[in-house]
């Protein structure tokens, strides 16, 4: 399903439950993630725009590339290229082809992407990933949050690689004051479906008080002020995690994590 959000972009939801994002500069075009269901995506992009399109990944979990191969150059956060190797194999049974090293490229904390009148600023917020980054748009005023923070209904932290707790907190304290200057910024997720809440209730989109209500859940569970429920979690080592929630927060993680 596409959806044009504003003047330059366009929100891409597939089958996998996976979203998207177009975004169209004045010189080139850049697209944030590319689903996971595999199925091609450049026809619509380029019903929509002629220039140059480049991919640029909020982290490395196959959901979020499996159109990939259908870019020439793909961004990659360098301490999520270095975790690649270990997501390909953990995440297998997904069937995402893996990412082709020869168009892939790496980019730090803060790199800015110019597309010609239009910026997009990658601001780590570490965590759900070794190298998880957020887009930030001033032009539009806007933030792609990929799974930093999850979607609106839980951060999946039991998965490999992800931080313990106290990293993932100290991640986030770091990521509020960095974010100040766009405290007011829309957001948009990697699953935005998942912030639905039933008819007749505002969607918990993601934005800066559900990063701030994760630093308090953190907390209060390092603390053990709450213990969370037991789930089932296939990407968890045990096969076992715990879900908790608070305020507008929400997380997935396992026993060996609370520290
Ligand atoms: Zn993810």
């Amino acid at each position: 399903m596409i959806t044009q959000l504003t003047d330059s972009i366009w929100r891409y939801h597939d089958e996998t439950g996976s979203t998207s994002y177009l975004v169209v500069g004045k010189t080139r075009a850049a697209m944030i993630d590319c689903g996971g269901a595999g199925k091609p995506v450049m026809p619509w992009i380029r019903s929509m725009t002629d220039l140059p399109v480049i991919l640029l990944l909020t982290h490395a979990h196959p959901d979020h590339y499996g159109s990939a191969a259908e870019f020439d150059e793909v961004w990659l956060h360098e301490d999520d290229i270095s975790a690649l190797p270990v997501f390909e194999e953990a995440f297998s049974v997904m069937g995402v082809k893996p990412l082709d090293r020869k168009t892939l490229h790496s980019f730090a904390d803060d790199h800015v992407f110019d597309l010609g009148g239009e910026t997009l600023i990658a601001c780590a917020l570490k965590g759900h990933t070794p190298g998880s980054v957020v887009f930030v748009d001033e032009a539009q005023r806007c933030i792609f949050s990929g799974d930093a923070v999850g979607s609106g209904d839980i951060v999946l932290m039991s998965v490999p690689l992800a931080y313990n707790l106290s990293d993932y907190m100290h991640s986030l304290e770091e990521f509020l004051e960095r974010i100040e200057p766009w405290a007011d910024y829309t957001w948009h997720a990697g699953h935005y479906h998942q912030a639905g809440r039933g008819e007749g209730v505002p969607p918990n989109t993601p934005c800066r008080a559900l990063a701030a209500d994760m630093v308090s859940l953190c907390g209060a569970l390092l603390a053990g002020e709450i213990q969370g429920e037991s789930v089932r979690e296939i990407f968890a080592p045990s096969g076992k995690a715990r879900r908790a929630r608070l305020g507008r927060a929400g997380i997935v993680f396992s026993d060996e994590q609370c520290k």
